[in-house]
């Protein structure tokens, strides 16, 4: 594959006795100190066991939340070491002096077999998120391999993930990071057509990378969630109230007519869930068509459009998905992303690859994790390598 050409996977590098700095992405949802889902640290388990396996000292980074270059106990990685320890029935050590202090020195030194040190979380080190070299300079003096495993981060120059490895030898990524680029680029340069690809979410303009590097790739785009109303309001249909971006009317009207140059498809809906508050989600109802009352806003998409929707999903051989259909969080309006994800799910002749984020919630809450070829642990990660851009974190342990 491409993107993987002149980088070493874990398992040709040498960890026997070796301090082996592992950078993963353990940026879990915490509520009242417990880990409400604990899939990133899930995610990384295959790389630390095989490291273990082979004898590394293991020394594992993660960020956690934004404590802005500041020691903050809210966010401190303690329940995540304690996830980490029950999950693999061992001993992990929470280092809470610092990347920079003696500790992580003199605990390598005196490391047992069967241990695991855990730094807490980077980002209480102003360094961190500057891509600061001190830092970066500090941990190369402790450790012999550098490995990364944390994609849903390697879009950001931070230290642990770009300056780092810039200073280190023996380098090279995880598992996980493996998966994840493997998949992104059956998608990008190997994908059997049709090629669907399927966007959702609030905002066009987070979206226009992707549809720009994708669209000589794919067959048809299907679009859901607000960014709809963008491309139905400048084909002049009603919209009432619903989320749109004016900024964007330039990009979508030219957007539409350069995928039907091109002759290629975007699906968009052709009935709504609408409500006329957001306070009044349980008085939602269906349109009758494409149009939206005034007064009113749309909210998922209809059961005319899931049909559609499901249609395309069932004869597409690749699928990419990114943003949900509707405002899922909100009970009665998860049915769209719900149905989208089912659809999914049912075709298991096609590669299906779900853009992280809450398209990754929604494949959760409908149980059907399992029947996805991938579900990336990045959401703007693989969004950013989907639009075509090399990633820093991965660039830099290009040989
Ligand atoms: P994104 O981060 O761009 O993937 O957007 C996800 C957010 O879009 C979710 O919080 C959804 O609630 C929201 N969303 C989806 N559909 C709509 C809609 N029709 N109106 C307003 N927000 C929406």
């Amino acid at each position: 594959m491409a993107s993987l050409q002149g980088i070493r996977s874990v398992e040709e590098l040498e960890l026997k006795d070796k301090a082996v700095f592992i950078r993963v992405d353990f940026n879990v949802p915490i509520t009242d100190g417990c880990i409400t889902d604990d899939k990133r640290i899930q995610a990384a388990l295959p790389t630390i066991r095989y490291a273990l396996d082979k004898g590394a000292r293991i020394l594992l980074a993660s960020h956690l939340g934004r404590p802005k270059g500041k020691v903050n106990s809210q966010y401190s990685l303690e329940p995540v070491g304690q996830r980490l320890s029950e999950l693999l029935n061992l001993d992990v050590v929470l280092l809470v002096d610092g990347p920079r202090s003696e500790a992580p020195k003199a605990l390598l030194k005196a490391w047992k077999e069967g241990q695991i040190l855990l730094l807490e979380n980077l980002r209480f080190d102003p360094d961190e998120e500057e891509n600061g070299r001190d830092l970066a300079m500090a941990i190369a003096g402790y450790a012999d391999v550098y490995i990364n495993d944390a994609f849903g981060v390697s879009h950001r120059a931070h230290t642990s993930i770009v300056a780092l490895p810039g200073e280190m030898k023996e380098k090279g990524i995880g598992f996980l990071m493996k998966k994840e680029i493997q998949f992104l680029d059956k998608i990008l340069y190997d994908h059997q057509s049709p090629f669907l690809t399927i966007l959702g979410g609030a905002k066009v303009s987070d979206k226009m990378g992707v549809i720009e590097n994708l669209i000589d790739k794919v067959d048809s785009f299907v679009v859901g969630g607000a960014m709809a109303y963008t491309f139905l309001a400048v084909q002049g249909y009603g919209i009432g109230n619903s989320l749109v971006e004016k900024g964007r009317f330039k990009f979508a009207s030219e957007l539409i007519e350069r995928i039907k140059a091109r002759g290629k498809k975007i699906l968009l809906p052709v009935d709504h869930m609408i409500v006329s508050a957001l306070d009044k989600v349980d008085e939602v109802k269906p349109t009758e068509g494409v149009n939206i009352p005034d007064g009113w806003m749309g909210v998922d998409i209809g059961a005319k459009t899931q049909a559609l929707y499901r249609k395309e999903i069932r004869r597409a051989k690749t699928i990419f998905w990114n943003g949900p259909m509707g405002m899922f969080e909100k009970k009665p309006l998860f049915e769209g992303t719900f149905c989208v994800a089912q659809a999914l799910a049912d075709n298991q002749e096609a590669v299906t690859v779900v853009g992280g984020g809450d398209s990754a919630a929604a494949v959760k809450a409908s149980g059907l994790t399992k029947k996805m070829s991938h579900i990336s642990t990045g959401g703007g990660a693989s969004l950013k390598y989907l639009e075509g851009n090399k990633l820093p974190g991965i660039e830099v342990l290009c040989k």
